[in-house]
């Protein structure tokens, strides 16, 4: 059997400002195994975002729980064990590419040496040997992100939570690094959740999850 890395159980996310509540996950319960690939397609404000917060343990459900039976408790998840890609540019302006790559690693304390080695070949995964010393206000969208996916493969998780890191990318854009993402998941036996808009990217995915008002339906 698959082991199973996150596991949801009526998980409730409530967030109230003065008297506006808004409920953006209502009751979810699911879970995510080993090598699953599944995307998370629902309009905007359908809880999306919310879902993989949760999921990765940035931000906490109101009600019901989240488990990692086979990556350990919160606090050990990120960076080692589930990496993060964000909808928006999310790099450090002041480091070079390679720098944001490495630094993950040396926030778990590999060596330098290690780390750098590293973060080299997880961008050559991505083609972005050349640019691997430039700054990010040096990088196209498309390789900005694609510096990010490296980021979130160079240590080498066994979940990857995407959240819309196309959405800013016109379409061979965004199917270049599609192509190049899958391609990384397979070499390292990484699992992917990933919120889209782009039909085409879902429908590669072996497992969608359709969310609409904080209510989820799972298709296999
Ligand atoms: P999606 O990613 O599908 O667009 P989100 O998870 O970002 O959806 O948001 C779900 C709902 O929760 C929306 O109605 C949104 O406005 C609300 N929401 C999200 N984050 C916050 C927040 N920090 N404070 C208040 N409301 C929020
Ligand atoms: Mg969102």
């Amino acid at each position: 059997m698959d082991k199973k890395l996150i596991e949801m159980h009526r998980v409730r996310r409530i967030y109230s400002k003065g008297k506006s509540v808004v409920e953006a996950l209502k009751s979810v319960s699911c879970e995510v195994k080993a090598r699953d690939r599944i995307a998370i397609v629902g309009p905007s404000g359908s809880g999306k975002s919310t879902l993989l917060y949760c999921m990765g343990g940035l931000d906490d459900p109101t009600e019901g729980s989240i488990t990692w039976p086979s990556l350990g408790v919160k606090n050990e998840l990120r960076p080692n064990k589930i990496g993060f890609i964000f909808q928006m540019v999310s790099l450090i302006a002041s480091l070079t590419a390679v720098e944001n790559v490495e630094l993950p690693l040396l926030l778990l304390n590999k060596n330098q040496s290690e780390a750098r080695m590293a973060a080299y070949s997880a961008l050559e995964a991505m083609e972005l040997e050349s640019i691997a010393e430039k700054l990010p206000e040096e990088l196209s969208g498309g390789q900005a992100q694609r510096v990010a996916v490296a980021r979130a493969f160079s240590t080498h998780p066994k979940l990857i939570l995407a959240d819309e890191p196309t959405g800013q990318l016109d379409h061979p854009t965004a199917q270049h690094l599609f192509d190049l993402l899958l391609e990384s998941l397979k070499k390292t036996d990484t699992a992917l959740v990933i919120a889209t808009h782009d039909l085409a990217i879902a429908e590669r995915m072996n497992i969608i999850w359709r969310l609409e008002y904080g209510n989820l339906e799972v298709e296999e």
